[in-house]
């Protein structure tokens, strides 16, 4: 079985990715990337978050590997939106947050090619979702498979970018984490996972911390509104 390089920001989306890659292999490492957000609160989540997965499971445990961090802090040099500036979220003409920081994911996956190939790890998992997408171009379907493309000619090697949210919305999302590791998982991504772009942990609503009110609270609560109607 290959091993899998997960994209793990501490957050809903790649907590979930995390699950379903120590389903499906037998040896798992996560990277985060440090590229000057606005608030280091997600950074904060991940150790708190990959102690929990680990105690969710003994087979979890005995597959979770490595976790590296790449200071990507270079980023904020060309890059004025709200994560890394302290101006307000707002939408451009075409839809696009200001919290878009152009061609990230491309960056991030580039990135960890590099660290896969490192590790002899082919398989490499990431939280890119096309159906809540928000407008991130660097989310879509499309650019991803260019990007397998060019990374697998650029490095010479086969690997396979897993993009398991792609075509389902967040109350799918929140519905798939509770098929990997049932309600204690559901309670873990609640508890302890951020989302929130203002990077506010003080308020405990239903789905979990945050402003309440931002896009990412936002989308994280009325997708969790449905999975709990619906179940
Ligand atoms: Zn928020």
């Amino acid at each position: 079985m290959p091993k899998a390089l997960i994209l793990f920001s501490g957050g809903q989306d790649s907590t979930t990715c995390l699950a379903w890659a120590l389903e499906r292999f037998d040896h798992v490492e996560t990277v985060g990337f440090t590229y000057g957000q606005r608030h280091l609160i997600e950074m904060d989540c991940r150790p708190t978050v990959l102690r929990g997965m680990r105690a969710l499971t003994p087979l979890w445990d005995s597959r979770l590997g490595e976790d590296h961090v790449i200071d990507l802090s270079v980023l904020g040099q060309i890059s004025d939106t709200a994560l890394t500036s302290e101006a307000a979220i707002t939408y451009s003409a075409e839809g696009l947050p200001n919290t878009f920081v152009p061609g990230r994911n491309l960056i991030f996956l580039t990135f960890a090619a590099a660290l896969a190939y490192r590790r002899g790890i082919t398989d490499i998992v990431g939280g890119m979702c096309e159906t809540d997408y928000s407008g991130y171009p660097d989310c879509r379907d499309a650019t991803i498979t260019a990007l397998n493309q060019a990374i697998n000619l650029g490095m010479a090697r086969s690997f396979t970018l897993h993009t398991p949210l792609m075509w389902i919305d967040k109350a799918a999302t929140w519905r798939l984490a509770a098929e990997l590791g049932g309600q204690p998982l559901v309670d873990l991504i609640i508890a302890d996972t951020h989302s929130c772009y203002l990077g506010e942990r003080g308020i405990h609503h239903a789905s979990g911390h945050g402003c309440g009110t931002c896009p990412a609270c936002s989308l994280r609560a009325a997708g969790h509104q449905r999975f709990v109607a619906d179940d």
